[in-house]
């Protein structure tokens, strides 16, 4: 199978990169940006901006035209029933944020949060800080060996007294698709709510919304070819029903006096202010770009590249992955090495990949580890970034042991 990359040549970003010696391995984190997400961010913000959802006058009508038209698309692309159960966010931190605010209210005392092990702080802490709020019990689903969540256990610990269950669909430390047909299902029959974390899973493949039967699901523009600064919560319309407004402000009031207001549904009711106009119309262009592409073909390439990752890293002695990553990512650790000396004697060489906890603590000390490095991919690598980030290793390797 082919590891040339058809769109490296969309990338700027990763053509200047490349350009500065810096192989970009961190896409887990945030991914470049197609020419196409440039031209439409720069397009928007030289063609006369203004605000959205405010004005009657030309400029408000066309900003509130494309701002829209990329609720439309994001509908499309996660095959939402209507557009309305599209809520822009900042990002899937936010959208958590946003959920954990919005429902806490069903919450009462003594009930569960279920999430899992592998979870990112994004998809922890607001939980946790609910749980502390309102003397809730969170329970956390335990990982098999290959990383994927343990599903015997899930159907012990999904209980009666279980009101909502929050996984992720893509680990971003151990790279495997979690069981959500199952794990929702579960959830579902003890008429518990349910969300997703797609901040990783969102942009491998195409996800149906209607077909997975979750309730929420959050993901972030930045690691979709968009922008930064926004993301998306995709709520099923009678679950955004039940969301309590969370913040306030401009253009999410319907109706407001001195003492008592009355507030939108979603999803305006949950975009209180100015949004970040431009950067959800260059989101419209990133969904375009990734509509656009062959599925069949990302999918090879993507499984040509991480197949590539796996064995050189499994070739290589003393090195350890984490779990069994299935896609885009593998994280591992060296004998004998702290990954922080090896992240930098890679960026010493011109790698770009992630050290550390990965934002996921609990994990990383369930592993019996301070960190891990993790190299992550994006459809503008090719096999000549996993040539130069293997050479790179193995000197690294050489003067550390
Ligand atoms: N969940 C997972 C699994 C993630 O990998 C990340 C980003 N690293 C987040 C949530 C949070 O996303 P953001 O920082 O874009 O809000």
């Amino acid at each position: 199978m082919s590891l040339i990359s058809p769109w490296r040549a969309d990338f700027p970003g990763i053509l200047a990169l490349e350009a500065e010696g810096q192989t970009y391995l961190d896409s887990a984190a945030t991914a470049q940006k197609p020419q196409a997400v440039l031209d439409a961010l720069l397009g928007y913000l030289a063609s006369g901006v203004a605000n959205v959802h405010r004005a009657q006058h030309l400029p408000g009508e066309r900003a509130t035209r494309a701002f829209e038209a990329t609720r439309s698309k994001a509908a499309q692309w996660l095959n939402a029933a209507r557009s309305e159960e599209i809520i822009f966010t900042r990002g899937s931190t936010e959208s958590l944020n946003l959920l954990a605010y919005g429902l806490e209210h069903l919450l009462q005392p003594g009930e569960q949060i279920v999430i899992s092990a592998q979870e990112h702080h994004a998809n922890l802490l607001p939980w946790q800080q609910v749980a502390k709020r309102r003397n809730l019990e969170l329970v956390v689903l335990p990982l098999d060996n290959t990383g994927s969540i343990d599903l015997q256990q899930a159907a012990r610990l999904i209980g009666p007294r279980t009101r909502l269950l929050a996984v992720s669909q893509l680990s971003n430390v151990l790279g495997r698709w979690q069981a959500l047909t199952e794990l929702l299902t579960l959830a579902r029959t003890q008429g518990a709510l349910t969300v997703v974390d797609g901040a990783q899973g969102a942009v491998h493949g195409r996800h149906d919304m209607q077909a997975l039967g979750c309730d929420f699901y959050a993901c972030s523009s930045h690691k979709l070819y968009g922008p930064d600064g926004v993301g998306l919560l995709y709520g099923r319309g009678a679950a955004l029903a039940k969301l309590q407004h969370w913040q306030f402000g401009g253009e999410m009031v319907l109706d407001a006096d001195y003492h008592k207001a009355h507030f939108r549904p979603a999803p305006l009711g949950f975009e209180a202010g100015t949004p970040a106009v431009s950067a959800v119309i260059a989101l419209g262009a990133a969904l375009d770009w990734l509509s656009s592409l062959d599925h069949l073909t990302v999918a090879q390439h993507e499984a040509a590249l991480h197949a590539e990752l796996l064995a050189g890293l499994q070739r290589r002695d003393g090195v350890r992955l984490l779990g069994q990553p299935q896609l885009a990512l593998a994280s591992f650790c060296v004998d004998g090495v702290h990954n922080a000396d090896l992240a930098h004697l890679l960026s010493e060489q011109g790698i770009a990949v992630r050290a550390g906890h990965h934002c996921a603590m609990p994990l990383m000390k369930g592993l019996g580890l301070s960190g891990a490095i993790r190299v992550s991919l994006g459809l503008y690598n090719n096999g000549e970034d996993l040539q130069r980030f293997f050479s790179a290793l193995d000197s690294a390797l050489e003067l550390l042991r």
